[in-house]
């Protein structure tokens, strides 16, 4: 497996594979990597000739009161798993090589950006369209690969591809969780065992929320009241229901929707979410997939 750390090598080792018509299929990452980075990483190499990983805990995502700093960083463990997954090349690149001392473009990505993270996490999708759009300026990707678990994130990257023509189909997979159905999440590293057992009401609201829709359940202030009374041992942060590919608030289940939670425990904020389409009744949830 190659590590690459500057964004020329990356680029031209990138055209090399592209002139022999190697498809290249991209994982983004932060390191700190579990199970549901490797399924990410497993789909790349299973489904294009040479498989890309980056590391790189991206300071422009992070507020100031954020945990940048404290952010885990195992580097050796993460190259050693990637290695496994049959990942070709880690792009790895410095905080001073990406964003140089004037370093003055970013890209915005209106409305979709708007409301759940955004709300509580405003600088959060400038810092992360941006830095996507440097990393896929130098892994050249075919398709890059991204979780559902970070819905909001996926909706944020399409919209860009698609409106700043980048023309890299973007994959979205499924959420790993963990087999008592917490969803996987480098900060779960963070939790106390009081807080690890807390965390557990997201995906539990989600579930019975998930139970109510299949029953045939449409209203989102039903399906909200529900998730909100489960999720009342800890401080919430959003519960929403909002249109799967504009992440805008809708009232009822009509198109696909996403519904997301988000919560401040003690030790970390947490995410999750699960998908559903009204007209194949299929809830995008995977459970206890964790390997
Ligand atoms: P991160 O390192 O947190 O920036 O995540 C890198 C990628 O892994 C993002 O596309 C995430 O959505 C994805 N990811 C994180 N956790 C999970 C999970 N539990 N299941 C599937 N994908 C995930």
């Amino acid at each position: 497996m190659k590590r690459i750390q500057h964004a020329d090598s990356m680029r031209s080792w990138a055209e090399e594979q592209r002139s022999l018509h190697k498809t290249i299929g991209f994982v983004p990452t932060m390191g700190a990597l579990h199970a549901g980075h490797l399924s990410l990483a497993d789909a790349a190499v299973r489904d294009n000739d040479l498989g890309v990983a980056s590391i790189f805990v991206n300071p422009t995502q992070f507020s100031p009161h954020e945990d940048f700093n404290q952010y885990p960083r195992p580097l050796e463990k993460d190259l050693a798993k990637l290695e496994a997954a049959g990942i070709a090349a880690v792009y790895m690149p410095t905080v001073v090589a990406m964003y140089p001392r004037d370093y003055s473009t970013y890209v915005n990505v209106d409305n979709v950006s708007e409301g759940l993270c955004g709300g509580s996490r405003p600088h959060f999708f400038r810092g992360v369209a941006t830095v996507v759009t440097k990393l896929f300026n130098a892994v050249k990707p075919h398709r890059a690969y991204f979780g559902q678990k970070d819905a909001q994130q996926c909706a944020v990257i399409k919209r860009m591809v698609r409106d700043l023509d980048m023309g890299i189909e973007i994959v979205e997979m499924p959420i790993v969780r963990e087999p008592d159905g917490l969803a996987m999440s480098s900060r779960n590293a963070y939790l106390t065992s009081e807080d690890r057992k807390r965390a557990l009401c997201l995906s539990r609201a989600l579930f019975d929320a998930e139970k109510k829709l299949k029953k045939g359940e449409r209203d989102g202030e039903v399906l909200m009241r529900g998730i909100r009374d489960t999720m009342r041992d800890v401080e919430i942060d959003y519960v929403a229901l909002v249109d799967a590919e504009t992440m805008q608030p809708v009232r009822e289940t009509i198109r696909p929707v996403v519904l997301a939670v988000a919560a401040f425990l003690p030790t970390a904020r947490l995410i999750d979410n699960i998908k559903f389409d009204p007209n194949t009744d299929d809830a995008g949830s995977q459970r206890g997939s964790g390997r």
